[in-house]
């Protein structure tokens, strides 16, 4: 096996919280090996026009409690062509990067496989707050994301209970609705809507009066950002049908940004560390994710599949190259998650009288 000389890390897709966390642990458990790092700024587009500078230990200080990504981030088109794939591997030959760490989301992962058929090897490492890939447990920057969604909520609380108002909030999360359900629980929300689970309106609606005749002031509604064109429209319809003034909040972007928590640094420093140890190890196409608090991987195919399983968006011939028992496997985890989604979405509904 070739020894890695130079490895290059990179932060792709929508930025998250402890991103940064990740490129310092990829970095320093690199150099701990006696292997270069190359920062790659702007996700792939840094790979395709060479924008890149050597990382020592000290470029990487001082970043592990701060948000977004230095690294920057960057949605390019351009690498999907297989001109702009070329040029990036030409950036890696002509720069000596033997393999790649990418960060990112489900987007991500796709190039790093394009690369890794390229001959250069890459390991991906979930980065995305909407917690939204599948075979991991965890990505980084949910938790933050989650606690500023609470910190924002349980301001609206405390307005909405001085003055007998609802507030419903639309929380980010285009694809999964777990910031929408585990903050829901977190603020006593009267009423959580995701895309996973059918939503019964007219329930909510008469529990919301039936809590509001037993003496309840404040209301909390949290929509995911999945479920469109709902949320205002439904701030108007509960202050039409129960009386009770309704606002309407959207969080958006805010809940992207801010200091990681200690479970997003964790996380990013275990993944990061096992990033680096994988590909140095001759491993490559692989996540690195979390199963039961435990750092393990998945091959980056077959948890695409698994990820178009559970949201519905396979397609023909997707499964061809899996035998039956993969493919029951495959079902049985998506089960296993759905399950889970709707346990807690049931504590919600328990809880919310
Ligand atoms: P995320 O990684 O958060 O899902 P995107 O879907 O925007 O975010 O993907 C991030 C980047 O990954 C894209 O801008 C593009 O450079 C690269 N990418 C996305 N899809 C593919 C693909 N099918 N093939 C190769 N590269 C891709």
């Amino acid at each position: 096996m070739a020894k890695f000389r130079r490895i290059g890390v990179l932060t792709s897709g929508g930025d998250a919280p402890g991103m940064n966390a990740a490129v310092r642990a990829v970095t320093r458990t690199a150099i701990q090996c006696g292997v270069e790092v190359m920062g790659i700024y702007e996700g792939y587009k840094g790979l395709i026009y060479e924008n890149m500078k050597l990382f020592s230990n000290r470029d990487v200080s001082n970043i592990i409690n701060i948000g977004g990504t230095l690294l920057y981030s960057d949605r390019c088109l351009e690498f999907k062509t297989e001109e702009g794939m070329q040029k990036a591997i030409e950036t890696c030959r002509k720069n000596q990067i033997d393999g790649i760490v990418a960060i990112g989301g489900d987007g991500t992962f796709r190039g790093a496989t394009d690369l890794t058929a390229r001959g250069i090897p890459t390991i991906g490492i979930p980065g995305t707050i909407d917690n939204d890939i599948t075979s991991t447990d965890y990505s980084i920057g949910f938790d933050t994301a989650m606690n500023t969604v609470i910190e924002m909520v349980d301001r609206l609380r405390d307005t909405c209970e001085s003055h007998a108002r609802c507030n419903v909030v639309e929380v980010m999360g285009r694809n999964a609705g777990y910031i929408a359900l585990e903050t829901g629980i977190a603020v006593g929300a009267s009423a959580i809507v995701t895309r996973e689970i059918p939503f019964d309106e007219a329930k909510a609606i008469q529990k919301i009066k039936e809590s509001k005749a037993s003496g309840k002031r404040n209301f909390i509604v949290i929509v995911a950002e999945g479920v469109p064109d709902f949320a205002e429209g439904f701030a108007k319809r509960i202050q039409e049908e129960t009386g009770i003034e309704t606002k309407f909040a959207r969080l958006a972007h805010v809940v992207r940004g801010g200091n990681p928590s200690l479970r997003d640094r964790l996380t990013a420093s275990r993944m990061g560390e096992a990033a680096v140890k994988l590909l140095l190890d001759g491993k490559s196409n692989l996540i690195v994710r979390e199963r039961d608090s435990k750092i393990c991987t998945i091959d980056i195919t077959l948890g695409q599949m698994i990820d178009r399983m559970y949201k519905g968006t396979l397609k023909d011939h997707d499964l061809d190259n899996y035998s039956e028992a993969e493919i029951e496997e495959m079902k049985a985890f998506c089960k296993m998650r759905a399950d889970e989604f709707a346990e807690l979405y049931n504590t919600a509904d328990v809880i919310s009288h």
